[in-house]
């Protein structure tokens, strides 16, 4: 499967043929020690473009241009009505940019196109736009205190939000695009300024979003990005003394790393970490919605999704109905090149995330999971897996237990709803949990049970910028999006006046 096969457009044509920049106080500029690295096409194994490469020396110069930026020019002066069109403008270009970003998108990750097109690229915009709103809404309030050792005095007391600084941003390789939104949106919409460090195997849709940056007006230095790896850049940016807060989406052991990087200057941290979430389909659900919903919780972005729902819990008496729905849509799944526009699953993102899911499939085999379907790999170039069903699995498993990150679901049935809890509840994560039933009683009473930062009823995947999301547990601290992902770049400062 060659990429000639699939035309390009000619914008993102030049762009990965030209070696790219890291973006520094406003200015597209080569690496201090002048070294780039590769991103790779995951559906060919080719390189597809050179990206210089950042690291301890340029995270310190874009910490400085942020901090430079936070605290004279023209960002400190800006109103926050000043920033919502900022923020607005540049949701427009993304618009308008939707099919090359998509495409870049689609090459860099290896995602399907028409998936890029019409989720990861429109729900960064509609991100940018919700965040935009709020920019003039951030404000505090009037207090009425009651001192008791100071009795008669009269105060006039008021809270108020402010940013938290210079914020530093390690996104990951799933959904770069909409990651590097997630994290700039609400960041930039109080007025911090950041340095956002993208993952090693998918630079090149937040380099282009950076160009979009510029182009909507955002002045030097608030937003610097920083491409690199984990070890070196994403290390130094999370140790550096000049970051106030670090934001992380990633995997729970780099999580854990972040925390210790930390607290070297005690700087803030949210972290959005792995999941192993529970899908939950009762007898008296919609039987072929939740199949298809089954399908999509966890093949979806070719399984590669923090909240995928990979532990498939089914009421005993459907059981085996709803496995061989799930079988089936894994089968006609087409797997192959994210450009294809026959394509419904790409490739994995990478030879080392390949190897560890062939490695799970492995495990899983070795301690007697059945292969309802799939198990294997497509084709022999590309990081292509087939969508693989488990049946016979347990909680002692390791395929149970672990996150896989690959288009793998383990089944498993259950008789009660007591039962259901305590068994979705059976992990060091929590991030998001699936419920299928038409008993609303039972599914706001499981929904409370659930350790877990979100809970769909009947639908799964539903994301957008207003639903708060996050984890429970190992799978984070903090939320993305809704007005809480805002308090959490914010710091309140209380004012009291004796009058
Ligand atoms: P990862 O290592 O946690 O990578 C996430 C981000 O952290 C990347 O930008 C990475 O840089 C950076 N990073 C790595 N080591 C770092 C360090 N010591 N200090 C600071 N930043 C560091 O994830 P991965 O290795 O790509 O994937 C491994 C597993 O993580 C997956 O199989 C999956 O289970 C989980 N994961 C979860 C999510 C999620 O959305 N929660 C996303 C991706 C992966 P590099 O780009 O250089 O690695
Ligand atoms: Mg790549």
């Amino acid at each position: 499967m060659s990429v000639a096969e699939f035309p390009l457009l000619r914008p993102v044509q030049n762009f990965v043929s030209t070696p790219r920049k890291m973006l520094i106080d406003g200015q597209w500029q080569a690496s201090q020690s002048g070294k780039t690295f590769d991103s790779f096409n995951p559906a060919t194994g080719e390189v597809l473009a050179k990206v210089a490469e950042g690291d301890k020396a340029d995270i310190d110069a874009a910490v400085k241009a942020a901090r430079k930026a936070f605290e004279s020019g023209p960002w400190h002066l800006m109103t926050p009505s000043g920033r919502a069109k900022l923020l607005w403008k540049l949701a427009d270009l993304i618009d308008a940019n939707t099919d090359e970003l998509a495409q870049l998108e689609s090459l860099d990750n290896g995602k399907p196109f028409a998936v890029a097109k019409a989720a990861d690229v429109p729900l960064a915009a509609e991100l940018f736009r919700y965040m935009a709103g709020w920019c003039t809404k951030i404000d505090g309030a009037v207090l009425n205190l009651s001192v008791p050792y100071m009795p008669g005095a009269q105060f006039h007391a008021y809270t108020m939000r402010e940013p938290l600084g210079v914020i530093g941003q390690i996104i990951p390789w799933n959904f770069p695009l909409l990651m590097a939104a997630w994290k700039l949106g609400p960041a930039l919409a109080v007025g911090n300024t950041v340095v956002l460090k993208p993952a090693e195997q998918t630079p090149l849709s937040a380099l282009r979003l950076g160009e979009l940056m510029i182009e909507a007006g955002f002045p030097n230095g608030v937003i610097n990005i920083v491409p690199g790896f984990g070890e070196t850049a994403g290390a130094a940016l999370s140790a550096h003394h000049g970051v106030d807060k670090i934001a992380f989406t990633g995997s729970t052991e780099v999580g854990k790393m972040i925390v210790k990087a930390a607290a070297g200057n005690l700087k803030k941290v949210t972290l959005e970490l792995g999941g192993k979430s529970p899908n939950v389909v009762f007898a008296d659900s919609d039987v072929d919605a939740a199949i298809a919903g089954a399908a999509s919780a966890v093949f979806f972005n070719q399984g590669q999704v923090c909240c995928a729902g990979t532990r498939l819990f089914v009421e005993k008496k459907i059981y085996d109905k709803v496995v061989s729905g799930v079988a089936d849509a894994a089968k006609k799944i087409k797997v192959g090149h994210g450009l294809d526009p026959n394509t419904h699953m790409g490739p994995l993102v990478s030879q080392d995330q390949f190897d560890r899911v062939t490695m799970f499939l492995k495990s899983g085999r070795d301690e007697g999971a059945e292969f309802v379907t799939g198990g294997g790999r497509v084709g022999t170039s590309g990081y292509f897996v087939e969508p693989t069903v488990l049946s016979k699995t347990h909680d002692k498993m390791k395929v149970v237990q672990e996150e896989i990150f690959g288009p793998v679901v383990t089944a498993m049935p259950f008789t009660d709803v007591e039962e259901i809890a305590a068994q979705a509840n059976n992990s060091v994560y929590g991030l998001a949990a699936g419920v299928w039933t038409r008993d609303t009683s039972k599914a706001h009473r499981l929904a409370k049970l659930i350790r877990a930062g979100t809970v769909w009823i009947n639908c799964y995947n539903v994301f957008d910028a207003s639903l708060p999301f996050g984890g429970y547990k190992q799978s984070g601290w903090g939320r993305e999006m809704g007005k809480e992902a805002l308090e959490l770049y914010t710091e309140t400062k209380a004012v009291c006046m004796q009058i």
